[in-house]
C-alpha cells in the first residue's frame, strides 16, 4: 500500500472549515442538500458527455444513493456521476478557492455564527464551495472515488483541521463518487431513515434523478415547469425556488409561469428573490437561468437567456426545441437563445407592469431591490426603452409634497411613474421637468425649484446618477422632452403662468453695474452673467447653456473620465433678492467695486456648493472670513 500523500488546504478554505466544524449552526441538514446537489451536477456532466460522446454510453441507471451505516455511524451519498481524478480531487476539494467565496468568508468570519445577526450559512453553495458544509456534520470526511477518464482510484480523507490527504483507493470502485460522512457526536439522526427522507423531501424535491434509501425513492423529480399553471401550489413554488437558489428560508417576491407553443415551444418559470444581493456587498453572484431540453438540464447559470439587466432572477427555461446533445460550446451561438431571450425579457417587463398596477407593495419592494439595476437596461436594451421607463419610479416636488419636512424613513417617501407624472402635466406642457443631484433633501431645497413651485409645474427628483444616464437615453416620453431644470432650454408652458401674480418690476437702477462687476469678477469662471426670471428668493442661481448636459450628469463624467471638460455655465441674478437690491445702490460709489466683485464670487462659489461641487475652497474661506470682519466691524458692543 502506498503512503498517502499529504496537502493543505487553501488559506480562505482552512478558515471557511474553521467556521463550519464549530458552527453550532441548527440547519446543518444544508449540509446534505449540498452533497446531494453535487451529486446531481456531476449525473449531469455524465449524461452530457454520454450524449455528446456515444462511444462513452453505459446503461447503469443515474441515481444518487444515501446509506447510513449505524456500526461504523457513517452516512454514505453515492453517485456514479463522472467521478474525480487525482488533479480534480487536489484542485476542487482543497487548492482553489471559488472565486465568489472571498466575499463570503469575510461576511462570516466577521459576524458570530450562531444567534441574531448569524450569517446565513445555507447560502454556501451559491459561493462555490458547497462541498466543505460536510464538516458541519462530520468531523472525517473521506471522498472515495473513480473518474471516467481514469483506470484507478482515490481516497480523499480530512478531518477539516487544515489538512487532507489523498491515497489510491484499494478494491473495486465503480465510477462516481462517494462521501462518507463519520458523523460528529449527537448527530446519530442523520443515521434515522425517516429524518433523511423529511430533509430530501424538504430540500431535494426536485433533483432530477432518483435518490434511494434502501432501494426506495424518496424525491418526486417533478418537473413542476410543463404542468398547466394552475396546479403548481404556492408550496411547491416555494420548495423549488429553495432548491434552485439554495436559499432554505426564502421565499420569492413573485414568481413567473411561462409556456408557449410557437412560435417557439418552451416552459418556463422565472423567480424574483425578496432581496439584492448585490446591495449588501457581495459582488455579481452567479447568474443565468438553468436550461433545459425535454425536461433534461443542458446547461446551468446560462447568461444568454436574460439580460444582464435582469440578472436577479433564477429559474429554469425547457424547451423541446433544443437538441438533447448540444455541446455547451456549441450551444452559445445556438440560434434559439436569442429568440427566447427576447420573449422572456418582453414577458417579465410586461409582467414588472402589471405587478406594479395589481400589487403595488410588492412593486414597491422590487424597486427597492432591483429599480437601480433594471434602469441600467435603458442603455443595454433600445428595444425595450419605453418598457423599462414605464416601471421606473421617482420622488417629485409633488410626491414630497411642499418639502418642508420629508419623512426621515424613505419608505415613507411616495413615488410617481412617468405616467403619473405626464397625466398631472398641465395643459401645453411639452417638457418633462427633472433636477439631479445627491440627496433627496438637498434637491428638495434647490433655488431652481422656486420658478416651478410657484408655476405648480411637477419636478422629478433624481437622486441616483443610474436615473440622469437612463432618463438621458430615453430623451423623450410621450411625446414630452425630458429635460434638467438647470438648463437654459427649460421652457414653461403659458398655463403656468400664476394669474394673481403682479406683473414682475423692472429691475432696480443700476443692475446692469453690478452684473457688468460680476462679470468681470467671474470673467474665466462662467460663461455669461444675466438677469433671472425663474427666482424668487434667491439672489442666483447656476444655469446650464442651451444645449449642454444638466450639471450632475458633468459631476458624474469629470469624475469617472479623464480629460473631461466641464463646460461653464451661466450665473443668474434675481435682481429683486434684498441683497442684490443693495448691491445696486451701492455701486454708485465706485469705493464699493471692489466689495460687489468680492459679493460676486462668494456667491458663485456657493452656488457650486449647493450643487455639491467643491469650489476653490481657500479663496472662498478667505474671503467669507473678511466678510464677516467688516460685518462685526459695524456692530456694536453697546447694549442700547
Ligand atoms: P460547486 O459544486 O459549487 O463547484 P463544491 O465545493 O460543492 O462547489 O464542489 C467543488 C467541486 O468539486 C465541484 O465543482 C466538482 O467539480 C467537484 N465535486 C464535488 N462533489 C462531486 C461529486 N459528487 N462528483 C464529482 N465531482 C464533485
Amino acid at each position: 500500500m502506498s503512503t498517502p500523500q499529504e496537502f493543505t488546504f487553501q488559506t480562505e478554505i482552512k478558515q471557511l472549515l474553521h467556521i463550519l466544524s464549530h458552527s453550532l449552526y441548527q440547519n446543518n441538514e444544508i449540509a446534505l442538500r449540498e452533497l446531494i446537489s453535487n451529486a446531481s451536477d456531476s449525473l449531469n456532466k455524465w449524461r452530457h458527455i454520454q450524449l455528446t460522446t456515444p462511444e462513452l454510453r453505459t446503461d447503469d441507471p443515474l441515481q444518487i444513493v444515501l446509506e447510513p451505516q449505524p456500526e461504523g455511524r457513517v452516512l454514505v451519498i453515492r453517485d456514479n456521476g463522472v467521478g474525480l481524478t487525482q488533479a480534480e480531487l487536489i484542485q476542487n476539494l482543497g487548492t482553489i478557492a471559488h472565486s465568489g467565496s472571498k466575499e463570503f468568508f469575510q461576511k462570516l468570519a466577521s459576524r458570530p455564527a450562531t444567534g441574531d445577526g448569524a450569517p446565513d450559512l445555507s447560502l454556501i453553495g451559491q459561493f462555490g464551495v458547497g462541498f466543505y458544509s460536510a464538516f458541519m456534520l462530520a468531523d472525517r470526511v473521506e471522498v472515495v472515488t473513480r473518474s471516467y477518464q481514469e483506470e484507478g482510484a482515490w481516497r480523499w480523507e480530512s478531518d477539516g483541521s487544515g489538512r487532507f490527504t489523498i491515497a489510491p483507493a484499494e478494491g473495486d470502485v465503480s465510477r462516481g463518487a462517494e462521501i462518507r460522512l463519520h458523523l460528529k457526536e449527537g448527530l446519530d439522526e442523520f443515521l434515522n431513515a425517516d429524518r433523511l427522507k423529511l430533509i430530501v423531501r424538504r430540500y431535494s424535491t426536485f433533483v432530477p434523478h432518483p435518490i434511494l434509501l434502501a432501494d426506495q425513492p424518496l424525491n418526486e423529480q417533478k418537473p413542476i415547469w410543463v404542468e398547466p399553471k394552475a396546479q403548481v401550489t404556492d408550496e411547491q413554488h416555494q420548495a423549488f425556488y429553495q432548491w434552485l437558489t439554495h436559499r432554505s428560508s426564502e421565499q420569492p417576491l413573485w414568481h413567473l409561469h411561462l409556456s408557449s407553443d410557437s412560435p417557439i415551444q418552451f416552459h418556463s418559470i422565472l423567480y424574483c428573490p425578496p432581496s439584492n444581493f448585490e446591495l449588501l456587498g457581495f459582488g455579481d453572484l452567479q447568474h443565468g437561468l438553468s436550461l433545459c431540453a425535454k425536461r433534461v438540464l443542458v446547461q446551468d447559470d446560462c447568461r444568454e437567456l436574460l439580460p444582464e439587466y435582469l440578472r436577479f432572477l433564477h429559474g429554469v427555461v425547457d424547451s423541446a426545441d433544443l437538441p438533447l446533445n448540444v455541446s455547451r460550446e456549441t450551444l452559445q451561438d445556438h440560434r434559439l437563445l436569442p429568440k427566447l431571450k427576447k420573449v422572456l425579457t418582453r414577458k417579465v417587463l410586461d409582467h414588472l407592469a402589471t405587478l406594479a398596477t395589481e400589487s403595488p407593495e410588492k412593486f414597491a419592494k422590487f424597486t427597492t431591490q432591483f429599480g437601480a439595476i433594471l434602469r441600467t437596461g435603458m442603455g443595454q436594451d433600445f428595444e425595450n426603452r419605453e418598457r423599462i421607463a414605464r416601471l421606473m419610479r421617482f420622488y417629485s416636488t409633488h410626491t414630497l409634497g411642499t418639502g418642508l419636512s420629508l419623512p426621515d424613513d424613505r419608505a415613507e417617501r411616495r413615488t410617481c411613474s412617468l405616467d403619473d407624472y405626464v397625466s398631472r402635466a398641465v395643459p401645453g406642457q411639452e417638457q418633462i421637468y427633472y433636477l439631479a443631484g445627491s440627496s433627496l433633501d438637498s434637491l428638495d431645497r434647490h433655488p431652481h425649484l422656486e420658478a416651478f413651485r410657484r408655476r405648480k409645474l411637477e419636478v422629478l427628483f433624481l437622486d441616483d446618477p443610474v436615473d440622469e444616464f437612463a432618463l438621458t437615453q430615453l430623451g423623450t416620453y410621450e411625446g414630452k422632452t425630458l429635460i434638467s431644470i438647470d438648463s437654459a432650454d427649460v421652457k414653461f408652458p403659458e398655463a403656468s403662468q400664476p394669474a394673481d401674480e403682479p406683473a414682475r418690476p423692472p429691475a432696480p437702477a443700476r443692475f446692469t453695474r453690478v452684473v457688468e462687476l460680476f462679470r468681470g469678477a467671474l470673467d474665466t469662471l462662467v460663461a455669461d452673467v444675466r438677469e433671472s426670471d425663474r427666482l424668487t428668493e434667491s439672489p442666483c442661481c447656476l444655469v446650464n447653456k442651451q444645449g449642454t448636459m444638466s450639471s450632475q450628469l458633468q459631476k458624474v463624467l469629470a469624475t469617472n473620465m479623464q480629460g473631461f471638460e466641464v463646460s461653464r455655465r451661466v450665473l443668474e441674478l434675481n435682481p429683486h433678492a434684498p441683497l442684490i437690491e443693495r448691491l445696486c445702490e451701492l455701486s454708485a460709489n465706485s469705493e464699493n467695486d471692489e466689495f460687489i466683485r468680492d459679493c460676486g464670487r462668494q456667491l458663485h462659489a456657493d452656488a457650486l456648493l449647493l450643487d455639491g461641487l467643491i469650489p476653490q475652497a481657500e479663496e472662498s474661506t478667505r474671503r467669507s472670513l473678511r466678510f464677516m470682519e467688516e460685518l462685526s466691524r459695524s456692530r456694536s458692543s453697546i447694549l442700547h
